[in-house]
């Protein structure tokens, strides 16, 4: 056993701080090293005039336990939010109208979203065989599973509200592993989905309720609790030159580009593809290449407030616009309308999103251009005679949602080959194992777990 484990983890995300909360929790010394000055990575929560917004994420899934766990064990420091269920429909944009998104048999046989053929289609669908290439991307399976119409009116939308992306590229195998193990454990989408939900469920597995969540008053509180659970002493932020050196014999150390630190026996990078090369070039560029490989989905988040709103009702999770319908807007979370106080009462809060894979030059517009695009299309979309908004910031990422493509087999492999050759080295972070928060979450504790078995061992 070694007696003195040193722990030093790129990145003060989620995933980051997930981790280092996990180490110290379980008695480890860590060390968490931040390029910006704050911790919290993409979540940051901004209160202005009445309004509580997000520049990054808005909302999660509670798609696995270990989410709900963190969640519980940081109570009260912050306290989770589960979105209104009476404002659960989704909207999706056809023709010049919304039409909700079927949630029912009924709805499904009646929607206008859907050709009579494709329904026809879908009542095969368990009959069909399952598909044989694991490489097929989702474009793909689902013409092959269920039909055009589908393709455009509920999984084109159903992938730009998660990935901003574009259902040719991603390959659902890495991208929608659960969807893609419905198809090949039960073969079929209809009769897997059933006979899972008969399946007897764990105490542990029943806490994943797949309800949207956040964070009362915003999610930097979660943040902020991770950051209170480490002790603020253990993050040293604004480290812009940030080097990981290896120093062999399962050794490193860290120079932030003002100081360096060093006999750390564990390195946990969380940064994305794009940043791995230049904190571990010791790798083998070859791999170092392959990972940046990895493409991530421009995106504009504007945040929208109205003291007053005067559009059409918002009682619905939000609306999204499939590519086909050639709108300039992806689609839009109605904030305001699932969680409590975030707008003035009587007022609206949204959140408008552009550009993703497909529409990546809309991040290049100016700030006019992109308040140009939104005022006409929320004019026209949500009925409101006046675009007057008491609250509107634009955000831009050029790297926010990274797309598990063809390219995802190699890009693993690349992160096995890097992490045998350097022991101790652990490349985390949204390269691999999912895009989500619950994801970074269970990822963040995961490699925790996996260092603390190895120490302990
Ligand atoms: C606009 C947007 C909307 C989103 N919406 C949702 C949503 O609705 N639901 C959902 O579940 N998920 C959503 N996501 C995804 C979710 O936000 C992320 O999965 C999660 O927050 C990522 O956490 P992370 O710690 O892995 O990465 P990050 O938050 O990117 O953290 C990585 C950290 O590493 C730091 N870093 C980078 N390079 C270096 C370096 N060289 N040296 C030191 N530090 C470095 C960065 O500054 C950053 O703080 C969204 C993301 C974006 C961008």
């Amino acid at each position: 056993m070694h007696l003195k484990p040193k722990i030093a983890v790129i990145g003060a995300g989620l995933t980051g701080l997930t981790a280092a909360y996990y180490l110290k929790k379980q008695g480890h010394n860590v060390t968490v090293f931040e390029k910006g000055n704050k911790p919290g990575g993409v979540i940051q929560t901004h209160t202005e005039n009445g309004f509580i917004y997000e520049s990054g994420p808005n909302t999660g899934v509670l798609g696995n336990p270990e989410a709900v766990e963190l969640l519980e064990e940081l109570h009260p420091l912050c306290e989770i939010e589960v979105a209104d269920q009476t404002a659960k429909a989704r909207w999706i944009w056809k023709g010049n109208r919304w039409e909700p998104l079927p949630s029912g048999l009924f709805s499904a046989v009646s929607t206008p979203l859907f050709t009579i053929s494709d329904k026809l289609r879908i009542l095969a669908e368990p009959f069909k065989p399952k598909g044989i290439n694991p490489e097929e991307t989702l474009s793909q399976l689902v013409m092959r599973r269920m039909g055009t119409s589908f393709l455009h009116y509920a999984i084109d939308p159903f992938i730009l509200g998660i990935y901003a992306g574009d259902p040719a590229h991603l390959v659902p195998k890495y991208a929608l592993p659960k969807l893609y193990n419905l198809e090949q454990n039960y073969g079929s989408f209809i009769k897997g989905s059933i006979k899972k939900a008969r399946e007897p469920k764990t105490e542990k597995e029943k806490k994943a309720t797949k309800e949207i969540f956040s964070v009362k008053y915003g999610l930097h509180h979660l943040i902020d609790a991770l950051v209170t659970k480490i002790d603020p002493v253990n993050i040293i932020l604004e480290c812009e030159q940030l080097k990981v050196i290896s120093n062999g014999e399962n050794q490193y150390s860290v120079s932030t580009g003002k100081e360096s630190l060093s006999h750390f026996t564990h390195v946990i990078s969380t940064v994305g593809a794009h940043a791995l090369s230049s904190i571990i070039p010791f790798a083998n560029p070859d791999d170092l290449n392959q990972i940046a490989k990895l493409k991530y989905a421009r995106v504009v988040q504007v945040s929208l407030g109205f003291n007053e709103w005067k559009g059409q009702s918002l009682k619905a999770f939000g609306g999204l616009v499939p590519f086909v319908e050639r709108r300039d807007i992806l689609g839009a979370l109605f904030i305001s309308s699932f969680l409590k106080e975030r707008a003035p009462e009587g007022g609206a809060l949204m959140a408008v999103f552009m550009g993703g894979m497909r529409r990546p030059e809309i991040a290049e517009l100016s700030d006019v251009q992109i308040v140009s695009i939104i005022e006409r299309e929320i004019k026209s979309m949500m009925l409101l005679k006046e675009f007057k908004p008491d609250l509107l910031k634009i955000h831009r990422y050029e790297y926010a949602i990274p797309q598990y493509g063809p390219e995802s087999r190699a890009r693993l492999e690349a992160i096995g080959k890097i992490e045998g050759e350097y022991p101790g080295l652990i490349l985390a972070g949204n390269i691999r194992d999912g895009i989500g928060m619950a994801d970074r979450i269970k990822q963040g504790r995961t490699v925790a777990e996996q260092i603390s078995g190895l120490l302990f061992a």
